[in-house]
């Protein structure tokens, strides 16, 4: 079965804009910042796309844009002001910034109650050691369509191919909170074909356009493709090679459509999540 990333989205965010309407009954609006630095095209599509779907759900939504010669201390300074300005429940900085900004920085700056990217150490050390906090969105993402399926994780053999702190490491601890037993898979795993093939439950973020084959899945498996890979002008494809391995799965999530729009919605859950707490 192909999961519809899209229509899950909208169920989801139907949802939430139910929650968002109590609060502000409460006369508590959710609100998120997002702040961008310079004038990255592809980061002024993202930041747009963050703003619509706030507006689609009733969270309001603060758009910054600095210049690219903005300072690291300048970008500092309006964190703390953000930090501290009560109608803001989350802050998002998009990355990547320029090249004089540090990123470690300017995440450790975020109050990590704000911080709806979960990018903060904070909020790792909250993931890792099985307390709340706000998690990544993309794996939180890939764990809502992952319980969509009705998949019961308890005791399935997992396995992430990729291990960067915003996708591969979250998803892994995401999916050990739910009793997966969890492999994390990357550039130097030998017979990486093989320990796929374990997998009952194959989440694949490495950013290799379909090299996830239908040689590395066994029967019955459930997929989802993080993978965001360009092909060529227009043509946007995963890490797995769609077409043969839907032939061999119980359910598989496709590219576009599926991943994707379920993670801005998640940044919305945890946006209302803040503000709920703030409630
Ligand atoms: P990174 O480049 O940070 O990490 C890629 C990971 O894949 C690394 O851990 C790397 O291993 C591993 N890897 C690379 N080549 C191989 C290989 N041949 N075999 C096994 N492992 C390999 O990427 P991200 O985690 O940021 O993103 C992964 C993909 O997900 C990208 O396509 C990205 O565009 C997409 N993405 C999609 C999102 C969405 O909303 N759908 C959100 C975020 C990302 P090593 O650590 O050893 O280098």
């Amino acid at each position: 079965m192909i999961i519809d990333g899209k229509a899950l989205a909208k169920e989801k965010r139907v949802k939430i804009a139910t929650e968002v309407e109590d609060l502000k009954q409460k006369g508590v609006t959710p609100g998120l910042a997002v702040v961008l630095v310079g004038e990255d095209p592809a980061s002024q599509i993202y930041v747009r796309n963050k703003h619509r779907a706030c507006e689609e759900v009733g969270i309001y939504s603060k758009e910054i844009t600095l210049p690219e010669s903005t300072s690291e201390d300048e970008l500092l300074e309006l964190i703390d002001d953000l930090n501290n300005d009560k109608s803001i429940d989350g802050i998002l900085v998009q990355l990547p910034l320029p090249r004089h900004i540090d990123p470690d920085q300017v995440i450790l700056r975020i109050s990590p109650d704000k911080d709806v990217d979960g990018f903060h150490p904070v909020n790792a050390g909250r993931l890792f050691t099985g307390q709340e906090g706000f998690f990544p969105c993309t794996p939180l993402a890939v764990m809502e369509i992952i319980k969509s399926a009705g998949v019961d994780l308890n005791g399935k053999e997992a396995v992430v191919v990729g291990r960067s702190n915003i996708v591969g490491k979250p998803v892994a601890m995401l999916l050990l909170r739910e009793n997966a037993t969890v492999t994390i898979c990357h550039s130097r795993t030998k017979n990486l074909a093989e320990v796929c093939k374990r997998a009952d439950v194959l989440v694949a973020a490495v950013g290799r356009a379909e090299m996830i084959t239908a040689d590395y899945i066994k029967e019955g498996a459930v997929v989802i493709d993080v993978g965001i890979n360009r092909v060529g002008e227009k043509k946007v494809v995963g890490d797995v090679a769609f077409a043969e391995v839907k032939e061999k799965v119980a359910y598989i999530t496709p590219v576009p459509g599926g991943v994707g729009p379920m993670t801005i919605t998640m940044l919305l859950h945890n946006t209302l999540l803040s503000a709920q707490k703030r409630a």
